[in-house]
């Protein structure tokens, strides 16, 4: 199993720290750095991997300062070698990869950038989706298109339903309330919205949450056709 603690950076990102049974450390999408490093100096480890999702500079922009502090691989998507210019590890979803001696699947989930990529550990039923996926949100449309996006949260919604969603950003009552305007009546969603005010009046995060109930709360990802996906995230985008 792996030991997940959420770092918060700016005024809403989250980056991961991933500690493996074996030992092992990886950090997910340093937007900055000092941050991270504070947390690493109080546990007395050091990363021995970095995991990128996209291009993006609040998920890479702290990636200098931290391999300077203390330096180790950087895995990412291949396609945004351009990009992000620190890269080790070329990832798509052809790769052999693994972390903590376990097996991660790459997801190649494009909408928000061309070469966005998640991070699933089956194993321990973890995935980071950074910007592809939020609780009951999804990311902006950048550089793909909406039925790229569409057919990217069909691949998440495909894995099994006590997956633990790991997102890029807070964005959860916004994305709630968005939601429920939409679906007054849907019981999940009310219930969720209750859980998450109390999570964040208490100052606590309401990640990570499982695909279960992204499933019965998240209108993007409950989207039946690219159609309802398009009109959707047209709403929302003028929300
Ligand atoms: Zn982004």
């Amino acid at each position: 199993m792996i030991n997940v603690t959420l770092i918060p950076a700016f005024s809403d990102n989250y980056i991961y720290l991933l500690e493996a049974e074996n030992g092992e450390v990886a950090v997910v999408d340093p937007g900055e750095a000092p941050p991270i490093i504070e947390v690493l100096e109080s546990k007395n480890i050091k990363p021995d991997m970095v995991l990128i999702t996209h291009h993006h500079w609040d998920h890479i922009d702290g990636l200098g300062e931290l391999l300077k502090w203390n330096t180790c691989p950087v895995a990412g998507p291949a396609s945004e070698t351009a990009r992000i210019k620190l890269l080790d590890i070329l990832l798509d979803e052809q790769s052999e990869f693994s972390f903590g001696g376990e097996r991660v699947q790459i997801l190649e989930t494009p909408g928000h950038t061309k070469g966005h990529i998640c991070f699933y550990f089956p194993e321990s039923a973890l995935l980071f989706c950074a910007d592809t996926l939020f609780s009951m949100g999804c990311g902006r449309l950048f550089e793909g298109t909406p039925e790229q996006m569409w057919h990217s949260l069909q691949k998440i919604s495909a894995l099994p339903d006590d997956t633990q969603i790991y997102c890029g950003h807070e964005y959860t009552l916004a994305n709630a309330q968005f939601c429920l305007e939409i679906e007054p009546d849907n019981e999940a969603l009310q219930k969720r919205i209750e859980e998450v005010q109390s999570l964040r009046t208490a100052g606590k995060p309401t990640i990570p949450v499982s695909l279960a109930s992204e499933k019965q709360t998240n209108l993007f990802l409950r989207a039946e056709t690219p159609e309802k996906f398009t009109k959707l995230r047209g709403l929302k985008d003028r929300a």
